[in-house]
C-alpha cells in the first residue's frame, strides 16, 4: 500500500497516509495536529517502486 506524504498549509505539520490507489479519490486527508483540511500532497517517492512478487 502506498504512502502518501502530506504537508499541512497551515502549521507545516508532515504527515503520512496510507491509502490503496483505487481509493486515493475519495481520500481527505486532515492534518493531524490542526485538523486543517489545507494540505498538499509532498513529492512522493513510491511511483519509483516497482511492485514485485516474487
Ligand atoms: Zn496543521
Amino acid at each position: 500500500m502506498p504512502v502518501y506524504e502530506f504537508q499541512c498549509k497551515k502549521c507545516s505539520e508532515v504527515f503520512e497516509v496510507k491509502c490503496r490507489v483505487e481509493e486515493y479519490s475519495k481520500l481527505k486527508p486532515t492534518c493531524p495536529k490542526c485538523k486543517s483540511e489545507e494540505v498538499e500532497r509532498k513529492i512522493s517517492t513510491f511511483y519509483a517502486q516497482t511492485e514485485s512478487k516474487t
